[in-house]
């Protein structure tokens, strides 16, 4: 019998479950570069489109995990020496997780955790756990790769789409009762002729240069390995092979690679300083790649015209965190990769991860990040454990 220690973000204020709006989602049965969506044996436990990426969604698991005789224990109090978490992990065989509520695994909680053996995250990101502390007590990390990546793409368009063109203040100013359509085109521009850059085009990075593609902007990227000739002419893309270089041109940028120790604090002033006056920046891969004070004074300064997100360093961020209040900010919660149908493809990827650990069946190596003492699968391609 194992023990599995699933840690998600709280239920909705109003209660649960929640009143949905609509009544079905579509069915993903392949990802854009051929990948099979997730397969579980069985049940689901859920109905695909209902919220269960929240404690008592439990991501569908109890039904299979209490049939086969397991324990699961869901919490979201994962903070703090006194924590549930913190409790429940000394004898806890398989640690859930998700990257917008994560779980820190820290090296100092990966030594107290003798019996842990999987680190599953609920979702794309494994950057909170200790990669090399896991490799070096030979526990596996795992997630469910392209699970929520087009969820995430949709939702860099819509933020691209509303900063350039002041969506969100020209709505306040509705919503407000105010009609000065001045304060509202001031700092509205057409996207049309633009030069968007993303820094990282893998799953998600190319999807938001395929999507941006019709709106006849000029497409740029930077990422250590080059994309295929096919998919430079079929975009247009121009490679940079240096950051700086992208950012000097673009009067967008996308932040779109993994966060690792080398890429912390990857836009920093150095970089900030490089970009264009009023350039756009997006970040939904990880809050920690930013430097946070140095997006606040450039915000400040006007030398960024505006910046959005959904990703923070903590999650969640404290009340007073000053991307909350900076200006000209697109923030949300992190929301982006858990849409109602990109939890039923990532909860069904956590169960196929189960099902095949708990039976001693090999895990796809797309969804392996470490695993024998190293990066393995996805993860020897996206991270570096320095
Ligand atoms: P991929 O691994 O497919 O793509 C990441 C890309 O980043 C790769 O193509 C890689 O190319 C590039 N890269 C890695 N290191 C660097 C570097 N030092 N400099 C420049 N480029 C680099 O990941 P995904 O597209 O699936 O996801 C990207 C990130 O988005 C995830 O790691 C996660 O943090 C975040 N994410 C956020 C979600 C949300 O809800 N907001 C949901 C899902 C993911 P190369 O190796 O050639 O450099």
């Amino acid at each position: 019998m194992a023990k599995i220690l699933c840690v998600l973000y709280p239920d909705p204020v109003t209660g649960y479950p929640p009143k949905y709006v609509r009544d079905q989602i579509p069915l993903i049965t392949h990802y854009p570069n051929g990948q099979l969506a997730p397969t579980p044996v069985g049940p689901l436990g859920f109905k695909p489109g209902e919220l269960v990426g929240c404690v008592s969604g439990e991501l569908g698991l109890r039904g299979y995990l209490e049939q086969n005789g397991h324990q699961l224990v869901v919490t979201s109090d994962k903070d703090g020496a006194d924590s549930t978490f913190d409790k429940h992990l000394v004898d806890a065989d398989i640690v859930i997780s998700q990257p917008f509520w994560p779980a820190y695994l820290t090296a100092e909680r990966i030594a107290r955790a003798k019996k842990l053996k999987l680190a599953l995250t609920a979702g794309i990101g494994s950057d909170h756990v200790d990669l090399k502390a896991a490799a070096a007590h030979n526990i596996t990390v795992a997630e469910e790769t392209f699970s929520n990546s087009i969820s995430v793409a949709e939702h860099v368009v819509m933020m691209v789409l509303a900063l350039v063109r002041n969506y969100l203040p020209a709505h306040q100013l509705a919503v407000n009762g105010g009609w000065n359509i001045a304060d509202c085109v001031s700092r509205s521009y057409d996207l049309e002729g633009m030069h968007f850059g993303t820094l990282g085009a893998g799953r998600i990075g190319l999807a938001v240069l395929r999507r941006l593609k019709p709106f006849d902007v000029k497409l740029h990227y930077y990422q250590r390995h080059r994309l295929s000739p096919e998919v430079e002419q079929e975009l247009g893309l121009t490679y940079h092979d240096a950051p700086e270089d992208l950012v000097r041109v673009c009067d967008i940028v996308n932040l779109q690679m993994p966060l690792y120790p080398s890429t912390e604090g990857f836009f920093n002033e150095n970089m900030l300083k490089q970009a264009r006056r009023g350039m756009y920046l997006i970040n939904t891969a990880r809050g920690a790649l930013c430097d946070r004070d140095a997006i606040v004074n450039a915000l400040q300064s006007g030398h960024l015209a505006g910046y959005a997100g959904d990703v923070w360093y903590p999650q969640p961020a404290p009340v007073d965190h000053p991307w909350r209040s900076m200006p000209y900010n697109g923030m949300t919660p992190h929301m982006s990769g858990s849409s109602l149908a990109g939890q039923a493809r990532y909860a069904a990827g956590t169960l196929e991860i189960l099902q095949c650990f708990l039976e001693g069946k090999p895990i796809r190596p797309e969804y392996l990040i470490v695993d024998g003492g190293n990066l393995a699968g996805t993860g020897a391609r996206s991270y570096a454990l320095s």
